[in-house]
């Protein structure tokens, strides 16, 4: 195995969601064949459509050049089933947050999968090496952890789980880095970096919410005092608070219920009323 992996490599991404479609169109923008598979049907053809919509978005916006964007979009090809993602030397999983189905997912992928690829998931709070339990071959496994949305945003976390060997650590790092992101080594741990050190940023500022201060205004001070792009309940609409309350919640069972990471009473009631 080499240090990196480049075209023509293949990359299978198994869901076709925001993230997946998200790093179908990064891997395809550096010049991989992209094999998309979603297990709802039509989704990954929906998904292909967005992606080249995105790309000649990007390409209108001077980001990309025009002949780059179409074709990154004609090497995406969608499958439609798990079988067909047997080609890919890498595959990156983006299904729902659910432990029990991407470990099941996981198994089944290894089982079509070539003895050399890498697996890796966009998992923002489960456990890696809970994901690697039942798998033939753990060290191939790790977490590659894009942001959203992913064709801009430059961060990705390699995680490596209790398994996951340097080697294929070091394949994830210096294939984000050519695909022009910022990769940065993590261990498997709560939350990872960002989703650890972001926890105070949001349950502070939903605890000020519930002491009676504006949310409005404690954006705007983040954004103009404090040099963010955007403030916490900015941001905490834009991932939806079912998705922010699910993470604070992973981490804080994963840290023994550390009282620093208690869930918000208020995020939990704007969850409850489907108040995302
Ligand atoms: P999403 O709901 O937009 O997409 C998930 C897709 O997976 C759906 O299209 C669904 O049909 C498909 N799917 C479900 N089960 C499947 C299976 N067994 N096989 C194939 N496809 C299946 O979800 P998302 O927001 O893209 O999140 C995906 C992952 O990325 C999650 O682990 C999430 O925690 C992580 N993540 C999300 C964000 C974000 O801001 N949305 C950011 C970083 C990481």
């Amino acid at each position: 195995m080499t240090g990196v992996l480049l075209p023509p490599a293949v990359v299978g991404i198994v869901g076709a969601g925001t993230m997946g479609a998200g790093i179908a169109e990064v891997a395809a923008a550096a010049g991989h064949p992209v094999l998309l598979f979603d297990a709802v049907l039509g989704a990954a053809e929906g998904a292909k459509a967005r992606i080249a919509e995105s790309l000649s978005a990007r390409a209108a916006q001077g980001r990309i050049a025009p002949a780059a964007a179409t074709a990154a979009a004609a090497r995406i090809s969608v499958v439609r089933a798990l079988a067909g993602l047997a080609p890919a030397t890498l595959a990156i999983e983006a299904t729902p947050e659910d432990e029990a189905a991407k470990r099941e997912l996981f198994i089944a992928l290894e089982a079509v999968a070539g003895e050399d690829a890498v697996l890796a998931t966009n998992t923002s709070s489960l456990s890696i090496t809970a994901l690697a339990r039942g798998l033939k071959r753990p060290e191939r496994f790790a977490g590659m952890h894009f942001f959203n949305p992913a064709p801009a945003m430059k961060l990705v976390e390699i995680v490596r789980g209790r398994a996951t060997a340097f080697t294929v650590a070091a394949l994830l790092f210096e294939t984000a880095l050519s695909w022009g992101k910022t990769p940065v080594h993590v261990r498997d741990s709560p939350g990872f970096i960002v989703n650890r050190v972001a926890r105070p940023f949001y349950l502070e500022a939903l605890s000020l919410y519930e002491d009676s201060a504006d949310p409005a205004t404690l954006d705007a001070i983040m954004r103009e005092q404090g040099g963010f792009r955007m403030g916490p309940f900015e941001l905490m609409d834009l991932i939806g608070h079912d998705v922010n309350f699910a993470v604070t919640s992973a981490v804080f069972e994963a840290f023994a219920r550390d009282p620093r990471f208690a869930p918000s009473r208020a995020q939990a009631e704007f969850v409850a009323s489907g108040r995302l």
